[in-house]
């Protein structure tokens, strides 16, 4: 990084974002020759005994934005994003799972298509094996009915159910089902640090054993001298040459403080919302619907899955602390192979009272403790498909919008149906659900979507925007289909194959 004066900084690539995409593609460049900058808004999460409060995290809401964010009736809400180094990894919950082979072909569903991918499985079926091996996968080859091949096993064995939980396989099993070992991203190698607490899905980990990309990605990079980063450095604005198809700086605000980057290549990986934000906000002349937004697209398509927490509850205590070790995808295709299928099951990290608070909270504490006690607890996912009417966009005071509508929501009750029966058939005779809202953006995507054509999507095939020579979106944003699986090791694969394939000039 050089200064050219005090208020210009000089650099070859600039990243906007240090989170799964951005930070990943840092690594990916490093000791390449090129300087890399990392421009990042938050700071470091502080290692503080509130990281392990659920009251803090859950109903505090401790480390998310407070920025203000508008449904489309113009209601306030606050989404699940957090400004830090490492992005929303910080408090992911690690299920690192890959998409199966037909996610990145066409399928119908009745609701409407899930795009084919300007790029297959096979192709990136190299980038998830190093993705795995950077993140620290465990899982068990061949048990996931659903997976595509894989060149080489998971790095490290799955993580063990506990007694309950191997209790509640055991009877899937019995039950015809194929449940299988959530694949992980936490430390469990030999001198790892994981210590296997309740305080991992959702929460950051205080001692770094989660593989987050402060951990494995962004701060590994920085150990080479090509590559350093900019901490409280708020994106604001990327400004282009008069013919507008290249930029030529990107204003930063520091604590109030207006600073220019000056680089070659201009990388946005601000997470699928802030990136197309950004974009809509650096309209100009020559871009009037926003930066790199000749298809119309940026912003729109907005994805998040269709969600849902169920809780199976049974007479006696489960006393499992580490429950995020089990999967289904017996019903990822539907139940008669129809082409999208119902989604993905995984487990929650074990639930507790406090939680639960954050949810319900005229309900009695007493209450809550006794039910999470009891509780078996469970993610639902089914895939959304893009709708251009679900949309990013900015209000005339240039806060951000998000309009969304669900869709496929009918196959996701026959996944909450199915999951219940289950779970019933397992010795769990109550069973407690609660639908995700607008806020739960963790799987936010599809923004700015990639493929072969400038008319129907904003990148090519490489996450460089059709419009703008030097301008990269490297996060979330590029998923032309949202899969019914975690996105985080999808992002983290694509940012190895364009660090690795782009030519950044
Ligand atoms: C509670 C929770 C649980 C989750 N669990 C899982 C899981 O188990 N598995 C999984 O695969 N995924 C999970 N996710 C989703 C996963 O974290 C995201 O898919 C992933 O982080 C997306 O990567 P990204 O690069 O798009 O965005 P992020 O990782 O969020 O990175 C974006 C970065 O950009 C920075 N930024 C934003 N705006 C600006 C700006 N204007 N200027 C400078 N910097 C800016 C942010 O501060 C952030 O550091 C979860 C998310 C949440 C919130």
């Amino acid at each position: 990084m050089n200064q050219l004066d005090a208020s210009t900084i000089t650099t070859d690539i600039a990243i906007i974002g240090s989170g799964m995409g951005g930070g990943t593609l840092a690594w990916a460049l490093r000791n390449r020759g090129a300087k890399v900058l990392i421009v990042e808004r938050g700071g470091y999460l502080p290692r503080e005994p509130q990281n392990w409060s659920p009251r803090e995290i859950f109903v505090a809401k401790r480390y998310r934005t407070t920025d203000p964010y508008l449904d489309g009736a113009g209601r306030p809400f606050r989404p699940s994003i957090y400004h830090v180094v490492g992005g929303c990894t910080k408090v992911y919950g690690a299920a690192l799972p890959r998409f199966r082979r037909e996610d990145f072909e066409l399928l119908e569903s009745e609701d409407g298509i899930s795009p084919a991918w300007p790029v297959g499985y096979d192709e990136l079926e190299p980038y998830y094996a190093e993705a795995e091996r950077l993140f620290r996968v465990h899982g068990t080859a061949g048990s996931d009915p659903v997976e595509g091949a894989r060149s080489t096993p998971f790095p490290w064995p799955a993580v063990p159910h506990e007694p309950v939980i191997a209790e509640v396989a055991d009877s899937f099993a019995r039950q015809g089902l194929r449940p299988f070992p959530l694949p992980l991203g936490i430390d469990l190698r030999e001198g790892g640090t994981c210590i296997r607490c309740k305080t991992c899905d959702g929460f950051p980990c205080q001692v770094l054993a989660k593989s987050d990309a402060e951990v494995c990605v962004t701060t590994p990079a920085l150990e080479s001298p090509d590559v350093s980063m900019l901490t409280g450095a708020r994106a604001v604005v990327l400004r282009t040459d008069p013919t507008g198809r290249r930029v030529t700086g990107l204003d930063i605000d520091m604590n109030g403080t207006r600073r220019t980057v000056v680089a070659s290549t201009y990388v946005v990986a601000a997470g699928a919302i802030n990136s197309a934000a950004l974009l809509l906000r650096s309209a100009s002349d020559r871009h009037p619907n926003g930066l790199a937004n000749s298809s119309g697209l940026v912003g729109r398509n907005y994805m998040a899955h269709v969600n849902s927490a169920l809780m199976a509850i049974r007479p006696t205590v489960n006393g499992t602390v580490f429950q995020k070790t089990l999967a289904l995808n017996d019903w990822y295709f539907g139940e008669s192979n129809a082409r999208v299928g119902m989604g993905h099951a995984q487990l929650l990290g074990k639930l507790q009272a406090e939680m639960l608070q954050g949810s319900v909270p005229w309900a009695p504490k007493r209450a809550l403790s006794e039910i999470a006690g009891r509780s078996v607890d469970w993610y639902l996912m089914t895939e959304d498909l893009p709708d251009p009417e679900n949309r990013v966009s900015l209000d005339s005071a240039g806060r951000v919008v998000v309009m969304f509508k669900a869709n496929n929501e009918k196959l996701h009750r026959r996944l909450v149906r199915s999951m219940a029966t289950a779970m019933r058939r397992a010795g769990y005779p109550m069973i407690q659900t609660r639908r995700f809202g607008l806020d739960a953006t963790a799987h936010q995507c599809g923004t700015a979507k990639f493929g072969d054509d400038p008319a129907t999507s904003v990148l090519d095939p490489l996450c460089r925007t059709h419009d703008v020579a030097n301008l990269f979106v490297m996060d979330a944003s590029f998923l032309p289909s949202s899969s019914a699986q975690n996105p985080a090791l999808t992002v983290a694969a694509q940012a190895l194959r364009v660090g690795e394939r782009a030519a950044f000039n």
